[in-house]
């Protein structure tokens, strides 16, 4: 049979180093090898799964380790290698990525193994057409663009709208900061969101995907569930096999959810077991289910989402950058680094008509001098008290 897609399963009980890296190493190499996707020279941008400022123990961001061992890999082919991703947050108005950077370990890690940073919310942004004319431009993290080689590092998890989430809705992080919130609102629903995602891999190219599941994360995910140590590490070039495979381990298939339902529609890989090599520490006919696992306790509820109410509370929480003139020391760095030139250099006045939320200029100002203040001032004062957590 002529299987158009492979997906490499290794078992690894831990986030030892030296046992994530030979399980990494040894699974690439039923693909081709190191040198099928990265050559010397290469700037390589992991593209991790970095929900928010949530420690690696929680599973709910990609484990660091993981990710650190995704670097000395990567040093050893004589790469240069960027981490990075834009958090979640948006619909309540926040954008907590540096914080998040620091939290999960990341921070450290590129300091130590020699790795940069990439926040997206700093990075400026490249227009691109969405292939599904759901809207008029798209604006995604510029360093998906300028890097030579894009592997995508997905968690396994749960999700409480979108009941799993894994390598095709990792990628949603390429749009930064806030301006994620428009996409939610004007797809609130998760089957039309799956098209926002289709979008996504068809404007940018993600050669590899790497996904952690040693330990993953079930119950009310993304942020909320609790840990399950599900022991494997999922590699594939085709982000919809690797889900595929993922999902039947909790005994479903990729028309069992919605984004991954629609994305397969619209051609972004191969959805169907009977199509797919499993290799690896299991075969196709082998493929480990997932004991006990626990869903989100909305699937298999007969309750359906109200996704009005999810629209209302975007609108509540929608948020702009404003120039606070107190605090400003009109050094123009956010003029400069405004990708969209929406900031006025004399009055630093910003035109919202232009803006494209992205907190570029809120995440570079040295003088914090960029607020982020909510249309509604109700939700300005909900959010004063809850200030705490993001800082
Ligand atoms: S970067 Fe900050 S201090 Fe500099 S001009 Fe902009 S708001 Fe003012
Ligand atoms: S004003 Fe410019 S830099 Fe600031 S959020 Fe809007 S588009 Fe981004």
């Amino acid at each position: 049979m002529n299987f158009l897609s492979k997906v490499i399963i290794q078992e690894c009980n831990s986030y030892d180093l030296e046992k994530v890296t030979d399980k990494i190493n040894n699974g690439i190499e039923r693909l081709g090898g190191w040198k099928q996707f990265v050559r010397p020279g290469d700037k390589v941008l992991l593209k991790v799964n970095l929900i928010g400022p949530k420690p690696s123990e929680s599973a709910a961001v990609t484990h660091s380790e993981f990710v650190r061992a995704l670097v000395r890999i990567l040093k050893r082919q004589e790469c240069i290698v960027w981490i990075g991703d834009s958090a979640g947050g948006a619909i309540a108005g926040i954008a907590p990525t540096a914080q998040s950077f620091h939290v999960a370990g990341y921070e450290n890690i590129a300091k130590e193994e020699g790795a940069l940073v990439k926040n997206f919310d700093r990075e400026g942004v490249v227009e691109v057409c969405p292939e599904s004319n759901s809207q008029e431009k798209m604006y995604l993290a510029k360093p998906i663009f300028d890097a030579d080689v894009v592997i995508n590092l997905p968690k396994f998890k749960t999700h409480t709208a979108a009941i799993y989430t894994g390598a095709v809705k990792n990628v949603f992080g390429c749009i930064p900061g806030l301006r994620k919130a428009k996409y939610h609102k004007v797809a609130p629903d998760p089957e039309s969101f799956g098209d926002i995602i289709a979008d996504i891999h068809k404007a940018a190219k993600f050669h590899l995907h790497i996904m952690d599941a040693i330990i993953a994360m079930q119950g009310e995910g993304p942020t909320a569930g609790e840990p399950y140590a599900a022991n494997k590490i999922l590699i594939s070039t085709d982000p919809m096999a690797l889900d595929a495979v993922a999902v039947h381990m909790l005994q479903m298939d990729v028309s069992d959810v919605p984004i991954l339902k629609t994305a397969y529609k619209r051609g972004i890989g191969e959805g169907l077991l009977q199509n797919i090599a499993v290799e690896g520490d299991y075969m196709s006919a082998s493929i480990p289910i997932l004991k006990d696992f626990k869903l989100p306790e909305r699937f298999g509820s007969t309750k359906k989402q109200n996704y009005k109410a999810l629209v209302k509370v975007i609108d509540f929480f929608k948020t702009r950058p404003k120039v606070n003139l107190k605090k400003c020391k009109s050094c123009n760095v956010c003029v400069e680094s405004c990708p969209m030139e929406a900031i006025d250099k004399a009055t630093k006045k910003i035109d919202y008509s232009k803006c494209i939320e992205c907190m570029c200029c809120h995440e570079l100002c040295m003088h914090k001098a960029v607020d982020l203040k909510k249309d509604n001032p109700v939700a300005n004062v909900m959010m004063k008290f809850n200030r705490s957590k993001y800082k």
